[in-house]
């Protein structure tokens, strides 16, 4: 037996030593072969880089913001320099094609280069003369130590949603990622190291339900950055509040993308392809129900067929169009989905399951699929998928639409296509949903806006980046000061009143 590769934690500057009694399989899916083993963390490895963290984030806190600005400055130069490197781990371990891999990292870096405005992004307010000699202004710290877990289906960019605001607002943080693509978080862990950020400000453990518990129940966590399924990402939040944490919890989706007659059908029957099969339907922000309002379908459907004959499925790293799922058992519950989209009586326009593929037979393949004739009561148009399953549900008007849009489970994204600004405007303020894109399929917001959805995709009340991330990071104090002045006021046990 050859050796398989071993990938550990990244603790206090340096990969750990000691070996773990618990380990888990990594594979490429493109090849269908285990290419790594990960350790699994204990909840007394746990309890040493919460202890290592805390110790650190004392000292960072004290940093200068010009002295992690400097750091941030650095890390974003190195990342930007070795993006492609990062992009082909992913590949290797997620399977989504390169170029969508590259796309991933370059949406991390805008929240990097966002955190480089941390100086104004941390400026509180001053009102000189509150009341007779007395100033009141407000200031924001870090909270210590935070936490983010993050799911499979993007390695880099979700962490970095969180930890470059996190870590430039002063606190340390220790990330747990996907059992399944754990390497490239390690690359940023060396990263960060090479920019000059002091060890055990930035720690990656892995594992999984018990790291993940002891994060949750560590009282020097202070907060929880999580994303995955909406199930976990439920227990995350009830578990972590209990235990007196900040928490903000990124769940599911079920994204609709709404066609008005109107709307110019080449342009979505182009967005409905790419939003519904790039990365193999595995985003969060993937199109998996289109909404068409009639009497477009027909003609939407012949377009969307035509351009799904010549998507290339196959390796990620050869130049296809999609890749294949994360994992054997992800791509057989994917193809159960479909069989019970046909057993329910939806019409099969283009079946995935045995595609022609260009790589290794035990690759973890499915094709694009695109059912019509889809019903709100079908599993198919209920649970989210997170694979390259495509349903059609016809409705007679726009109202139609909306309701079935409003009253899904999930409201993460959205999309209408239509040229009419009136309907489009309408739709933004009607639709139950965090993200809105007009003509738009995959409305995720540029790192200064504040990414999060809304019902089941997202517990807590705060989004991800923007200012939203800065205030998520940060606790505010407000100050009320007095410098001597020769007026004292005496005793007055009254209730302090402005005056
Ligand atoms: P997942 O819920 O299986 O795993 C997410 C994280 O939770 C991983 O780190 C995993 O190790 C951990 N985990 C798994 N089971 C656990 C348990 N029982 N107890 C504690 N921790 C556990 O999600 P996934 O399959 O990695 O990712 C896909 C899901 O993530 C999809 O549902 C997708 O919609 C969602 N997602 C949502 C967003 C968003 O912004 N809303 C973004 C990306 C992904």
């Amino acid at each position: 037996m050859g050796e398989v590769r071993r990938i550990t934690h990244h603790i206090n500057g340096a990969y750990w030593k000691e070996g773990s009694a618990r380990s888990g399989d990594v594979y490429n899916p493109a090849t269908g072969k285990v290419t790594a083993q990960v350790d699994f963390a204990s909840p007394e490895l746990i309890d040493h880089g919460v202890k290592v963290a805390k110790k650190a984030q004392e000292q960072w806190a004290q940093a200068s913001l010009a002295k992690r600005v400097q750091v941030l400055f650095a890390f974003r130069e190195i990342l930007n320099a070795r993006k492609e490197e990062v992009a082909k781990l992913i590949t290797a371990e997620h399977g989504k094609v390169l170029s969508d891999a590259l796309g991933e990292v370059t949406r991390g870096l805008e929240v990097v280069e966002f955190a480089c405005g941390i100086p104004h992004l941390l400026k509180g307010a001053y009102s000189e003369g509150a009341s007779t000699n007395i100033d009141v202004y407000s200031i924001r710290q870090p909270l210590g130590v935070c936490a983010i877990i993050s799911p499979f289906n993007f390695p880099a960019m979700v962490p970095m949603w969180f930890f470059p605001i996190a870590i430039a607002a002063g606190n340390a943080v220790i990330i747990k990622p996907s059992e399944k693509d754990p390497s490239t978080i390690n690359l940023i862990a060396e990263f960060w190291k090479e920019a000059g950020l002091p060890d055990g400000v930035f720690n990656v453990i892995h594992g999984d339900k018990v790291a993940v518990d002891s994060l949750l129940s560590h009282p020097d966590v202070a907060s929880i950055s999580f994303v995955g399924s909406t199930p976990i990402a439920r227990y995350i939040y009830e578990n972590g509040t209990k235990n007196g944490k900040r928490v903000q919890a990124l769940g599911g989706a079920k994204n609709h993308m709404l066609v008005l007659p109107d709307a110019d059908l080449d342009l979505a029957a182009d967005a409905a392809v790419n939003a519904g099969f790039g990365s193999a339907g595995e985003r969060c922000m993937a199109i998996s129900a289109l909404v068409v309002v009639e009497p477009v379908a027909d003609e939407l459907i012949k377009k969307i067929s035509e351009r799904m004959t010549n998507l290339k499925t196959g390796d990620g790293s050869a130049g296809s169009d999609m890749g294949p799922l994360v994992t054997a058992v992800h791509r057989d519950k994917v193809a159960s989905y479909i069989d019970a989209g046909v057993s329910a009586g939806a019409k099969l326009v283009v079946d995935g399951r045995n595609p022609k593929v260009n790589g290794a037979a035990e690759g973890f393949w499915l094709g694009p699929t695109l059912f019509d004739q889809v019903t709100p009561e079908m599993s198919i148009y209920k649970d989210e998928i997170f694979g390259p399953v495509l349903s059609v549900i016809r409705v007679s008007t726009y109202d139609q639409g909306l309701e079935l849009i409003n009253k899904h489970q999930y409201g993460n994204g959205t999309a209408i296509f239509t040229n009419d600004g009136g309907a489009a405007r309408r739709f933004q303020n009607e639709v139950q949903v965090g993200m809105i894109g007009i003509n738009v399929p995959i409305p995720v917001p540029t790192a200064y806006y504040s990414f999060g959805g809304w019902k089941n995709s997202l517990f807590g009340d705060t989004h991800a980046h923007g200012s939203e991330g800065v205030h998520f990071f940060t606790r505010g104090k407000v100050v009320t000061s007095r410098w001597l002045d020769p007026s004292h006021g005496g005793i007055n046990l009254g209730f302090p009143q402005n005056g």
